[in-house]
């Protein structure tokens, strides 16, 4: 079974732009810009007998704490200074978060992110999938 919760987010961020390289690589990202990001998280894992994978709000919680409160209207370069804060580096960041939190909070449980998509427009979003989030403890 999967859970998904999604949110949003307005950030500003750059992409690297010190050599001509760099601005030649990540062309007009490399610019100061913003965007309404899309975030959308997805844990997979057994229905309890509660009838949840786990509650909603469990995951609102989590990310408001961890992603929403940090990112929120501001710039993702300061929040993240060693990281190319690309859609696909954001996705991973996230996920690994989330999977070590579920690690920690459910040591008893087996559950996975099992993807996490960030939307920089309508048309443009990165998706972290399992493989590219640190799989989950083995002592499940
Ligand atoms: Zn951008």
């Amino acid at each position: 079974m999967i859970i998904s919760k999604k949110f949003t987010l307005e950030c500003a961020h750059q992409l690297p732009h010190s050599t001509p390289e760099e601005c030649e690589t990540y062309g007009k990202c490399s610019r100061l810009h913003g965007h309404s990001y899309k975030v959308h998280l997805k844990v997979r894992g057994d229905t309890c007998a509660d009838g949840w994978v786990l509650n909603f709000s469990t995951v609102s919680d989590w990310a408001k704490e961890n992603i929403e409160n940090k990112c929120d209207h501001y710039f993702l370069n300061d929040v993240y200074p060693d990281m190319i804060t690309t859609a696909e580096n954001l996705a991973t960041l996230w996920g690994k978060m989330l999977q070590e939190w579920l690690n920690s909070t459910y040591p008893d449980r087996k559950l996975y992110v099992q993807e996490v998509e960030v939307w920089e427009t309508e048309k443009c979003r990165a998706i972290a999938t399992q493989e590219d989030i640190t799989p989950p403890s083995t002592n499940v």
